[in-house]
Parts: structure tokens; C-alpha cells; sequence
């Protein structure tokens, strides 16, 4: 398991923050998430997912097998716990729920050089994924995100992306999975298994059965440049499309405030910086000299705005202010793709982000840009930009073609609370992105009844019955989920009565 945990501040856990602090054990599950008393909770240690007494850790496929098969209530699957809680979080008072770890099924089973594939267990975390790869000079063929520290099943499973036209996301380079179905059979899933599509099952949100191993693709791995400028935004909206088309991963921080963009370009490195880093130990990025300033005012605003609305003194060494201030320092990088690009400290948070088409990405960010003119101050972070390719898979929100993800967040206070209009500014934002034909992250915060899914995401329905074919009790099939299937065919049904109206 990987070393880095989120870090809390000190009384994060309101009123009894010794005694709840000392309560915290990781022995009880391998993943971020917190188990205090009898409750599991998510990796932010706020919500709860489950009872302990709920948790089993098959060490077998013939166990897990079993356990699937005789479970009578829901049954819901746990990776590192780093997603929106909601979407597995099971019934807590009902003794016949399950919530399974496949924490046993980790690590690399075999790498296959001619086909450039390599097979690991579903609760490998990404970032041992990438340095097992680095051991044979290859790397994953996607960009990775923010953080490496969540297993490949749950980022495949919410479509955990990073940034770069010429990728999608993670669930892209599968290959084929090994997959317990809720019948308890045990498949391997491939472009192949016409019944049992690749596609639906790379990115299911849990509902389709446990993943045990995934196959990916890699490629080799390469030594990158990562050039870091400051902008305005009207160049950031100007330019963003092309810097996408001619760079291999573009990052954008737009910092609404004081309209500073700070913009890397991701590049393989020329053979000169390439040769520099090899002859190092490789173990770091190598950075260049030219350290600009010119960001430094605006992270000061930040970062007093970011202490008040925290309660915490801008001067400590809190994770929050160590992402706000780490904008001032603009050197470049040459170093491996994680170094540079999978670099995100964990920190409490509400964190939303919404995929629009990157041909809406001007009206959408004019849109913002005025909501901010509006309601000045209330976001803690700049506005987090990472434009992605189309995905193949059925409930990607990028399934239709290119799309710009746009990340917004509020760090939570001290006490553990969120500032009082956070969420409603969480849900503004929201309604705001959908209206450029915004779909969410399925692992971040999101309102359901904001996002038309069924009209947007072309497969929902083939997506639907085929999780009605292999799950017909709807074991996998969490609250959350469930109510946003309803609520989706409702909201399909009335349309579709709407237009029949206006036909007449
Ligand atoms: C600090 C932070 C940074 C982040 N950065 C990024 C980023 O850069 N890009 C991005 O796209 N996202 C990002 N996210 C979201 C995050 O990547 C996903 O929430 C994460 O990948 C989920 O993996 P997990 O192991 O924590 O899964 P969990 O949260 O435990 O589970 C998520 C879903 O996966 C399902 N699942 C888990 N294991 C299996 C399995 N074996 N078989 C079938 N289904 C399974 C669960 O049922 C659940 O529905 C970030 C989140 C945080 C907190």
C-alpha cells in the first residue's frame, strides 16, 4: 500500500478529537478509507460507507465466488474509499449487506512484452502499477491523475482520468478483466465477449460485479518536458484548444480572482534534457532555474482567503495551503510522466468536476467567468482545467468526443465543516457547467438531478439493460445509483411526452 494518507487537522473530528484520533485504525482495511468504532468511513473520514462488521476480504476467487453467491442483501465493493461515498455506500443497519475488499487480489501477475500488456490485481494501487512498469522501462498508456494512491479497479470503475488529447483515461487501456458477475460466475471480459461487452464493464460504477485482475496497455516510458507559464485569461480562452492540439498533456489552473491562468505544457523532452535526467538517479524531477514570481500575489489572496474560510492560520504547514502556495514556484520539469503530472496532496474536500465538450470550453468558461464577477470569493482553489480525447467507454461523460474537465473544489474547515454556501456554490457551478452539456465525474461530489444522463451519454440505456441482465435483483446497485436511474427514466419519459405535445 502506498505510504501517502490524507492528513487531518488536529481537531478535525469536532469535540473529541484525542479520543476519536486515537480510536483510528488502518489495520482493520488496506485503503485510505477510516474505520472509527464500528464504522467504515471514506478517506476524508467524514461520511460513512459501511459497518465493519459488514467488510469481507476474500483471499480466493472460489471465496469471493461463494460470497457473492450467498449474500442476500446489497453488495457493494470498497477500493481505496477515495471517491463521493454515495455511490457504495451500503444500508448500515442491515446485517445481510456486504461490502467486499479484493485487497488480496493485488499486485502484478504478468507482463506480456510482445503484446505490451500487462496484468495486475484489481487492488493494485496506480502508483505501484507505474513504478512496477518503470521497472521495465514501460508505463501505462494514459496520462495518470493527481494522485496515484487509489487501486486501478476504482479508478477504472469511476473513469479516473488525466489530462491529454491524445488519451482518454485509464479505463482505455484495458484490455480484458477478470470480473465476478452477481451470479457469482467468473468471467474474463474482452473485446470478444459480445454478451458481456469490455466497454460496459470498464467503467461500471461497481454495478456489474467485482473486478479481480485487468489487463492494460503500456507503452514505453519516456523522459518529459513540462513548461510552466503564467497567462491572462483571455489568452487561457483564447489559446486553450490549440495548446491541447499541440502538446501531449496541458494542465490550466485558472485562478478566477485576479484572472492569473497558470498553464503547463507537458512535452516529451528533447534528447539533450532527456540524457541530463537519465544520468541522474532518476528518482526526482530535475528542475530548471528560471524561477518566476509573478504568481506570488495571487496566491496570497488564496491562501488568507483559504485561512479564514478554514479557520486555520495561513502560515502552518496544512496541506491546504501547501497546494494553494506550491503555484508561486513556476520552475520547469524534466523528469518520468508521474513525476511531473501525479503530484496532488490529499485534502479534505468537496471536489466536483464536470466534463463539457471542449467545443463548448469558450462559452462555458465566459459563463464562469461572469459567475465569478457575481459571487467573488467563494471558491478556495482556482478552477482546474485537463482536456481529455473521446473514451470507448458506455458511461464515460467523454464518450462523445474531446472534453474539457473543469475541477472546482472547498477545502473543509478545521471542525470538519464545509463553509456555509459551499455547497450551494458546489451546485450553482454545477447547473451552470450542465448547461453547456456538462456531464460529472461518477468518483467526485455531484447533484443527480442536475445531469441529464440518458439524454447525453449514448449507451445508458444498452448500459442499463445489460446491468438488468446480469444483476436483476439489483444486489450491486447502490441507493444513489439506483435513484438516478429512476430519476433519469422519469425525466426521459416526461420529455419524451413533451415532445409528442408539441408534435401535435
Ligand atoms: C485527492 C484526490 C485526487 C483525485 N484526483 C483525481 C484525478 O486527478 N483524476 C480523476 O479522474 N479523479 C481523481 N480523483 C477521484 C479518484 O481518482 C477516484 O475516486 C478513485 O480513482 C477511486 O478509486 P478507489 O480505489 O478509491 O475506489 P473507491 O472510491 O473505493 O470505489 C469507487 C467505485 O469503484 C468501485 N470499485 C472499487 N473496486 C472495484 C472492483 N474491484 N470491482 C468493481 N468495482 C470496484 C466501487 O464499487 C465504487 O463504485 C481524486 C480524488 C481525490 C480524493
Amino acid at each position: 500500500m502506498s505510504t501517502i494518507t490524507p492528513s487531518f487537522p488536529a481537531n478535525f473530528f469536532g469535540n473529541e478529537p484525542a479520543q476519536l484520533a486515537s480510536r483510528l485504525t488502518k489495520t482493520d482495511l488496506a485503503t485510505l478509507a477510516e474505520v472509527r468504532g464500528d464504522t467504515i468511513y471514506n478517506w476524508s473520514g467524514i461520511h460513512s460507507i459501511a459497518r465493519k462488521s459488514q467488510l469481507v476480504k476474500p483471499e480466493t476467487e472460489q471465496q469471493l465466488s461463494k460470497i457473492v453467491r450467498e449474500s442476500r442483501g446489497k453488495i457493494h465493493i470498497i477500493g481505496t474509499g477515495l471517491s463521493y461515498e454515495q455511490i457504495a455506500t451500503l444500508p448500515l443497519n442491515d446485517p445481510t449487506s456486504t461490502l467486499i475488499s479484493v485487497e488480496h487480489f493485488k499486485g502484478l501477475i504478468s507482463i506480456h512484452h510482445d503484446r505490451q500488456t500487462a496484468i495486475f490485481g484489481a487492488a493494485t494501487p496506480v502508483n505501484q502499477i507505474i513504478s512496477t512498469l518503470g521497472e521495465h522501462d514501460m508505463m501505462i498508456a494514459c496520462s495518470p491523475g493527481v494522485v496515484g494512491i487509489q487501486t486501478i479497479a476504482g479508478a477504472l470503475a469511476t473513469g479516473t482520468h488525466g489530462q491529454g488529447l491524445f488519451q482518454s483515461a485509464y479505463s482505455d487501456t484495458v484490455v480484458s478483466l477478470r470480473v465476478c458477475l452477481p451470479s457469482g460466475q467468473i468471467i474474463d471480459v474482452d473485446e470478444n465477449t459480445k454478451d458481456y461487452p469490455l466497454q460496459a464493464f470498464v467503467t461500471s460504477v461497481g454495478m456489474l460485479g467485482v473486478i479481480l485482475h485487468v489487463e492494460l496497455k503500456m507503452k514505453p516510458r519516456a523522459v518529459l518536458y513540462c513548461h510552466k507559464t503564467t497567462c491572462n485569461f483571455d489568452e487561457f480562452l483564447e489559446n486553450y484548444p490549440e495548446w491541447n492540439e499541440n502538446s501531449h498533456h496541458v494542465k490550466a489552473w485558472w485562478f478566477p480572482e485576479t484572472d492569473q491562468v497558470q498553464l503547463w505544457r507537458v512535452d516529451e523532452a528533447n534528447p539533450q534534457l532527456s540524457s541530463t535526467f537519465l544520468s541522474t538517479d532518476r528518482k526526482a524531477p530535475f528542475e530548471t532555474d528560471n524561477v518566476a514570481h509573478s504568481m506570488q500575489d495571487t496566491v496570497d489572496r488564496y491562501v488568507e482567503k483559504l485561512s479564514h474560510d478554514t479557520n486555520s492560520s495561513a502560515t502552518s504547514h496544512q496541506p491546504q495551503f501547501l497546494t494553494v502556495k506550491r503555484f508561486a514556484d513556476t520552475r520547469n520539469l524534466v523528469g518520468y510522466t508521474e513525476q511531473i503530472l501525479t503530484k496532488g496532496i490529499p485534502v479534505p474536500q468537496i471536489n466536483c468536476e464536470i466534463a463539457v465538450p471542449l467545443k463548448r470550453f469558450r462559452e462555458a468558461t465566459a459563463a464562469l467567468h461572469q459567475w465569478n464577477k457575481e459571487n467573488a470569493g467563494k471558491l478556495h482553489y482556482p478552477f482546474i482545467y485537463r482536456a481529455v480525447g473521446k473514451s470507448d467507454a458506455w458511461l464515460s461523460p467523454v464518450h462523445e468526443g474531446p472534453a474539457v474537465w473543469i475541477g472546482f473544489l472547498v477545502y473543509i474547515g478545521e471542525d470538519g465543516s464545509v463553509r456555509r454556501d459551499g455547497m450551494e456554490t458546489m451546485e450553482r457551478l454545477q447547473e451552470l457547467l450542465a448547461g453547456f452539456g456538462g456531464l460529472p465525474h461518477w468518483g467526485k461530489h455531484f447533484v443527480p438531478k442536475t445531469y441529464d444522463f440518458e439524454g447525453k451519454i449514448r449507451n445508458w440505456n444498452n448500459f442499463l439493460e445489460l446491468r438488468k441482465r446480469v444483476d436483476p435483483t439489483g444486489r450491486f446497485l447502490s441507493r444513489f445509483m439506483s435513484e438516478i436511474i429512476v430519476n433519469n427514466q422519469k425525466l426521459s419519459a416526461e420529455k419524451r411526452t413533451r415532445n409528442v405535445r408539441a408534435k401535435l
